[in-house]
C-alpha cells in the first residue's frame, strides 16, 4: 500500500511538471484502474475453494474435491494409496505398568523406509472387548512423552485418557526437519498420524469404529488435518489452534503453510472437510490477541458451523472458550470423547 501511494505521488509530480496537463487526467485514471484490478485479482487467488451453504449431497462433493487437491499439494496421493502394502512390522520394546494402564514403547514402519517411535497404552482391569483409542498429539518443542506428563501445557491429557479406559497411542510429530525431498513437512507430519491410526486398527482390543484424536498448538492444527484427510477418525478434539490464515501469517512460525494452500482454503475450510463427525475446538480466554485469540476462533467456528448445519449435525460441532490460556483443557476434552466414543467395554 505504502508503493501504491509513492507512485501516485511521483505519477502526480512527473504528471504535474509536464506542460501537457491533459496527459494526467489521461493518464491517472489508468493508472488507478490498473492498480484496483490488481489488488482484485490477488484477493481472488486467496481461498478460492472457500466453503459456502449448499444441500448435504453438494456439500460432500466439495469435501471430495477439497480433500482430494489438499492431498495432491501435500504430496500424500502415492503414499496414501501404497499404504496398504507396507507391512507395519511393529516391534514392542518395553511395556510397564501404571495405575489403570500398561504403557508401551513401540516402533512402527511409517514407509517401507522409515520407522517411527510411538507410546502406547492399553487400559487394566477393565475386562475384555473392544475399547474406543485417541491419536494424542502434541505441539512445537515437545515430544511424544509430553502428552503423559502432568506438569506442561497437555496436562497429561492422553494419560487421563488411558486412565479413563481409552488406548492412547502418541509420535513424535515433524518439527522443522523433512525427512524426504520427495514429500513436504506437512505431508510427512500428517502421515505418521495416519499410520497412527493404521497401528491402532491392527491391535485387537481397538474398536476400529471408535478412533479419535486431540491435540494442542501444532498438536491441534495436525488433529484437524488428520480429522480432515482420515475418515476413520470419529472425534477430533483441535485445542489452541483455531483461527484464520491472516492472523498466523503474523508473528508465528510459519511452517503450517505449503503451496497452493492459501490460493485454496482457510482453516475453517480444513475443518469442514470433518463434518458431520465430531468436532470440538478449545481456545483459551489468556491467550494473547497475537496468538490463538477468542475473537478470531469464533469468526472461523462461525464459518466451520456452516457445512454442520448442511450436514443436518450442528450439535455435532463446538467451541469451547475456556479459562485458561495456551493449554488444554481436561474436563471438556474427556467428556467431549466419552460421549462420542463411548466407554470401555
Ligand atoms: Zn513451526
Amino acid at each position: 500500500m505504502k508503493h501504491f501511494f509513492i507512485l501516485i505521488c511521483l505519477l502526480l509530480v512527473s504528471s504535474t511538471r509536464s506542460t501537457q496537463a491533459n496527459d494526467v487526467q489521461k493518464v491517472l485514471p489508468r493508472f488507478l484502474i490498473s492498480a484496483s484490478s490488481e489488488v482484485k485479482q490477488d484477493r481472488k487467488e486467496i481461498r478460492r475453494l472457500e466453503y459456502s451453504p449448499r444441500d448435504y449431497d453438494a456439500a460432500t462433493a466439495w469435501q471430495k474435491q477439497v480433500r482430494a487437491e489438499l492431498v495432491e499439494l501435500l504430496l500424500l496421493k502415492g503414499s496414501l494409496a501404497d499404504r496398504e502394502q507396507w507391512d507395519l512390522g511393529v516391534k514392542v520394546l518395553s511395556t510397564t505398568e501404571q495405575p489403570g494402564y500398561l504403557l508401551r514403547e513401540v516402533t512402527f514402519n511409517s514407509t517401507p523406509n522409515q520407522r517411527i517411535n510411538a507410546l502406547v497404552t492399553l487400559p487394566l482391569g477393565l475386562g475384555t472387548g473392544l475399547f474406543p483409542a485417541v491419536v494424542c498429539i502434541h505441539g512445537h518443542s515437545s515430544n511424544r512423552r509430553s502428552v503423559y506428563e502432568s506438569d506442561t501445557i497437555y496436562h497429561g491429557f492422553a494419560a487421563r485418557l488411558a486412565a479413563m479406559g481409552m488406548v492412547t497411542v502418541a509420535v513424535d510429530v515433524g518439527q522443522h526437519e523433512v525427512r524426504n525431498p520427495d514429500t513436504t513437512l506437512m505431508g510427512e507430519r500428517l502421515f505418521d498420524l495416519i499410520r497412527c491410526v493404521d497401528y491402532l486398527e491392527s491391535i485387537p482390543e481397538v474398536d476400529p469404529k471408535r478412533i479419535g484424536c486431540a491435540g494442542l498448538s501444532l498438536g491441534g492444527e495436525m488433529a484437524m488435518w488428520l480429522g480432515a484427510v482420515d475418515l476413520r477418525i470419529r472425534a477430533v478434539v483441535s485445542a489452541g489452534f483455531l483461527t484464520v490464515m491472516d492472523q498466523l501469517e503474523q508473528n508465528h512460525c510459519l511452517c503450517w503453510k505449503f503451496d497452493g494452500l492459501r490460493e485454496r482454503v482457510d482453516f475453517a475450510d480444513i475443518y469442514a472437510l470433518i463434518a458431520p463427525r465430531a468436532l470440538l475446538c478449545q481456545i483459551g480466554e489468556q491467550e494473547p490477541p497475537s496468538q490463538f485469540n477468542k475473537v478470531l476462533a469464533k469468526q472461523a467456528f462461525s464459518e466451520i458451523y456452516r457445512i454442520y448445519a448442511d450436514k443436518d449435525a450442528p450439535k455435532k460441532a463446538r467451541l469451547h472458550i475456556h479459562p485458561g490460556g495456551h493449554e488444554m483443557h481436561l474436563p471438556t476434552l474427556s467428556s467431549f470423547l466419552l460421549e462420542i466414543l463411548g466407554t470401555s467395554p
